[in-house]
């Protein structure tokens, strides 16, 4: 950047040669040097701006790059509540234009400080060299050109920092449209669809119209206060030479530099106006970097020391907002026995698991595996031992085994076939085309219910965790799929501590334990016979909720 703006300076230096050895004397020899020294200036700026071109874009797409991947562990490190302040369209948002923006930014300060900032001191200094008095009279208007930017610059920023939420809402329709496309289609959701589209669309269009019209607004700005500047030095001119005694190629020369820093002079002020743009999406991305999980891990956290995996609940509360979804609550799950909580929704149940494997800590109270405080384990110690098989049965994209292999991290192809067996996945996966090796969609739309679930059962097999957390799907399966999702699940739960979300009767009948859970609270616990002569909420709960296979 420096030779960019030496030989740029340069070009407007030879100038005053050019008139005055090449026009006015026309010297032969001098003809001859100076073209050749401007043959050398040009080529000289060439390779330079090569070098610069080719430099300057691989820093700054190793700065992308990098703040990609640091982007991405900062948003799997967060805890659920980040999770559910952001949109999916943030993120993505963040990920793509955010990074986007940050090197554009530092391109155009690079650019700016280096080439442009460098080149007009250069001329600068040409003009004082070859005269002093008329440079200082040209700076006059850099003060005036610089409060116009600075306006501009201010108007800038509300008007980014809007389009970064209609941008988001683009990505998060565009999402929702992908995973929702049945319900809109069955709905006949298209027009309202659509309406919401184009109303983020639009805006977007308005915002970007809106920073087109300020950032074009620094055009008149200099355009004008650079035309006084040159009309002043052409009167200046024209008594100089006459009354002054100057060469020809003097003022030429000085008009020459003046006229090439006329254009990096606009680009410095197009670049405030651009630069607070970006840096208004660079500033958004850096709250999510250098925002802190409220969960952390203590500092001198060891791994969970796991005995029979016994779980006690003691005293807990915990709640979401205002109103507590657990108050108060004190519960046992015994080791290698199934405890089954059941309950009303919004009892508490699914928070019971929320706390148990960290994904929220509680209030108050305290939660022991064997005897171990969780906050005292490292968080990846604990999830470690627990296999969580959830309602909606997420499956990654990817082949089936890969999906199974999820379950645990170097799982062999032996150890996953088994579990798909002990599943009852193991039939289906070999009637697939590709077998273990077909895909599955995300939304996994090639599997039925009842498959999907045996999946995540074989990832949970696969993982062969001490402590089972069950979310029992609500939907009834077909009666032959729900006896094998049934035997699959009962094998699960074999020699595991197992906590259940349950809305079987069969997986009910079966449980050592029922926790009876109502506001937060547990209101009966005992097991189904003795709750059913107890009567009460459970008595009730059996006639009404709970179903068996088959639907
Ligand atoms: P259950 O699993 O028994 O249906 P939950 O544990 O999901 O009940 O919910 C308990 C209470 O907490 C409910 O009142 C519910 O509205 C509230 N709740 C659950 N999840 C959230 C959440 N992510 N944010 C705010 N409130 C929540």
């Amino acid at each position: 950047m420096a030779i960019v703006a030496a030989t740029t300076a340069a070009s407007a230096w030879i100038m005053q040669a050019i008139v005055d050895d090449v026009v006015v004397e026309n010297d032969p020899t001098q003809v001859k040097i100076v073209a050749a020294l401007v043959v050398l200036v040009f080529a000289l700026k060439g390779a330079a701006t090569y070098a610069n071109k080719v430099i300057l874009a691989g820093i700054g797409n190793s700065i992308v790059a990098g703040i990609q991947k640091r982007l991405y562990r900062k948003v799997l490190s967060q805890d659920m509540a980040f999770h559910q302040r952001m949109q999916a369209g943030d993120l993505v948002t963040h990920m793509s234009t955010n990074t986007a923006a940050v090197r554009r930014a530092l391109e155009l300060i690079v650019t700016s400080a280096g080439r442009d900032l460098l080149t007009v001191i250069a001329l600068v200094i040409v003009m004082f060299v070859k005269d002093p008095l008329i440079s200082l009279m040209t700076l006059v208007i850099a003060p005036i050109a610089i409060g116009g930017i600075a306006y501009l610059v201010r108007r800038v920023k509300k008007v980014a920092r809007d389009q970064f939420g209609f941008l988001a809402a683009i990505v998060t329709g565009m999402q929702e449209t992908g995973i929702g496309i049945r319900i809109i289609k069955a709905f006949n959701l298209e027009e309202r669809m659509t309406a919401r589209m184009d109303s983020s669309i639009e805006s977007v269009e308005a915002r970007a119209n809106r920073m087109a019209v300020l950032d074009a607004r620094s055009s008149p700005i200099m355009e004008t206060l650079g035309g006084f500047a040159i009309a002043t030095v052409i009167l200046y001119a024209g008594w100089a030479v006459t009354a002054n005694g100057k060469t020809p190629g003097e003022v030429i020369a000085f008009l020459t530099a003046m006229l090439l820093a006329y254009d990096p002079a606009k680009r410095l002020a197009k670049m405030a106006v651009g630069l607070r743009g970006h840096l208004v999406g660079a500033s958004l991305l850096y709250e999510v970097l250098d925002s802190e999980p409220d969960l952390i891990e203590r500092a001198d956290a060891t791994p969970l020391a796991l005995g029979n995996g016994g779980v006690h609940f003691d005293n807990v509360t915990f709640a979401y907002g205002e109103s507590p979804a657990l108050n108060q609550i004190t519960l046992d799950a015994a080791p290698k026995s199934v405890t089954a909580l059941v309950g009303p929704s919004g009892a508490g149940k699914s928070t019971v698991v929320t706390l148990l494997e960290r994904f929220a800590d509680p209030q108050s109270g305290t939660i022991t595996i064997d005897g171990m405080d969780i906050r005292d384990a490292t968080i990846h110690s604990l999830r470690e031992h627990i296999a969580f098989v959830s309602q909606d049965t997420f499956l990654f994209a990817g082949t089936v085994r890969e999906n199974i292999a999820f379950g645990r991290e170097g799982a062999t192809g032996a150890q996953i076939e088994q579990a798909a067996r002990d599943a009852n996945a193991h039939e289906f996966i070999e009637r697939m085309q590709g077998g273990y090796d077909a895909p599955v969609g995300t939304d996994g739309d090639n599997l039925s219910g009842g498959q999907r679930q045996r999946l995540a059962i074989a990832r949970a097999m696969v993982r062969d965790a001490p402590i089972l957390l069950l979310d029992e799907a609500t939907s009834a399966l077909d009666a032959q799929s729900e006896t094998k999702v049934q035997q699959a699940l009962e094998r699960l739960m074999q020699g595991r501590t197992t906590i259940v979300i349950a809305h079987r009767l069969s997986t009910i009948r079966q449980a050592d334990m029922i926790h009876v859970l109502d506001q937060g609270k547990v209101v009966q616990s005992g097991t189904h016979e003795s709750l059913i002569r107890e009567g009460g909420l459970y008595a009730s709960l059996h006639a009404l909720q709970f179903h068996d296979g088959g639907g």
